[in-house]
């Protein structure tokens, strides 16, 4: 109403101003605006140990402030020009006793027009508050992610659930996570070296003993992004999740192999903060997991795509980059945040040695994958993927078949299909590892 209160006309300007004026004193007293009060008409809770988010939803754009209370720990958030409605009144009923950070969380008027939330908290928290412009099949999001102050690193996580194997595999494990920060460029240099001939014998000998190598494994979307629906009512989500534990299983089964799960939950991580994840755990390699869509069923197959530094390889690839690309939008992300994300992946180096080892490492997936499944195209396919931006890691995304295919989506709710899938993935990884072994880690090189 107020947005339309605009002329370029300078004759016009003064009237209209007074009009203008008119109409916000009639909209403050006229008792129709009580009935614009913001309607909060969804609430979802996503509890995982990595954060808990809270996304509350309106068809309206929605107003807050919040502020954080020490000593017990509260988030205080205040929705200004907001109903009660039972949506509200029931999210405490929402959160659970085993959420790892809200114990509790209280609703009520603070003062007119104001509801006042107060999660009481169970630790120290960093939250981030952010609200969110309407995409997809979402209104206004306003959304709370409520962190621990204090977070676990993930190098340190794979550590302790793995120091077993490092010792047997002899592998100089780095033992404080700052090293992590530098290693990756060190292992870009020695990368881009001329590669010598491939002796397929010698490769098996040096599969057979080459040093731990740590796989990151994505499981495409997660929380408030389903990413693509089958119309059976499967969710890519999940299928991606499930897939991405049997790879990581079968990897940990491996003597000189260990598997990191980019998310272990139902919950959203922005495309930026994977590969953060991967980096941080010095990955040698980035496996992430989708299932494909299209509008006409018939579509089926499987396919791999890698980074491209010179637009994508065809349309259809495009357009699909495009699509997973847009998990950020849909999940839902701090602005300020994504900033940091970019200044942290987009790094200025060459990435070219590193999509010349996705492209292998793509190659040796989607031979695999011939065997269990068609293939939607007998190429690995290039395009701007955002989550294969890690400029130091050989990263490839595997459409594991199209979700919108029926046939196809009964498979990947099979728990057979799920880990021949797995297995297929796996096999591709160690066939990449018998033509390429892995460099030393840095830090054994110089000795
Ligand atoms: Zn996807």
């Amino acid at each position: 109403m107020f947005g339309a209160c605009r002329t370029s006309n300078e004759h016009l300007r003064p009237v209209f101003r007074i009009v203008c004026a008119g109409l916000f004193f009639f909209a403050l007293t006229s008792p129709s605006f009580a009935q614009t009060a913001i309607k909060i008409t969804a609430a979802r809770v996503w509890p995982a140990a990595e954060y808990t988010r809270i996304t509350l939803e309106s068809k309206q754009p929605i107003s807050f402030n919040h502020f954080l209370v020490n000593n017990p720990e509260r988030l205080v958030v205040d929705l200004e020009n907001t109903e009660i409605t039972d949506t509200l009144s029931r999210l405490s009923a929402r959160i659970g006793a085993d959420d790892p950070y809200i114990k509790s969380v209280r609703v009520g008027r603070f003062k007119p027009g104001v509801v006042r939330l107060v999660f009481d908290l169970k630790a120290e928290a960093k939250p981030s508050v952010f609200t969110t412009k309407p995409y997809g099949e979402y209104g206004y999001r306003l959304v709370l992610d409520i962190y621990p102050a204090h977070p676990v690193d993930p190098l340190l996580a794979l550590m302790e659930t793995d120091s077993a194997k490092d010792a047997a595999a002899g592998m100089n494990v780095p033992q404080q996570p700052a090293k992590a920060e530098k290693a990756p460029e060190e292992k870009l240099a020695k990368r881009a070296e001329p590669e010598k001939a491939v002796n397929p014998h010698k490769g098996k000998a040096a599969l057979d003993m080459m040093r731990l190598v740590t796989i990151a494994i994505d499981a495409g979307h997660g929380g408030e992004d389903p990413g693509a629906k089958g119309r059976g009512g499967t969710f890519e989500k999940d299928v991606t999740l499930s897939i991405a534990k049997r790879v990581k299983a079968k990897l940990d089964e491996e003597s000189n192999m260990r598997g990191m799960l980019t998310r272990d939950g139902d919950y959203f991580i922005p495309l930026g903060d994977r590969v953060v994840k991967a980096r941080k755990v010095q990955a040698d390699l980035f496996v992430s997991i989708h299932a494909d869509a299209f509008v006409n069923s018939d579509a089926r197959g499987s396919s791999v795509f890698a980074l491209s530094d010179k637009g994508a390889t065809s349309a259809a690839a495009r357009w699909l980059a495009k699509r997973e690309n847009e998990a950020d939008l849909i999940g839902g992300i701090n602005i300020d945040v994504k900033d940091k994300y970019l200044k942290q992946t987009l790094l200025d180096l060459s990435q070219t040695a590193t999509i010349n080892d996705s492209m292998k490492l793509g190659r040796a997936v989607l031979s695999e994958l011939g065997g269990i499944n068609v293939l939607h195209k007998g190429m690995v396919e290039q395009a701007g993927f955002a989550v294969l931006k890690a400029p130091d890691i050989p990263s490839i995304l595997v459409e594991t078949a199209f979700i919108t295919n029926p046939e196809e989506e009964a498979r990947l709710s099979d728990d057979d299909y799920q880990d021949k899938m797995a297995s297929a993935i796996v096999s591709g990884i160690k066939r990449y590892f018998a033509n390429n072994p892995p460099l030393a880690k840095s830090k054994l090189a110089k000795n």
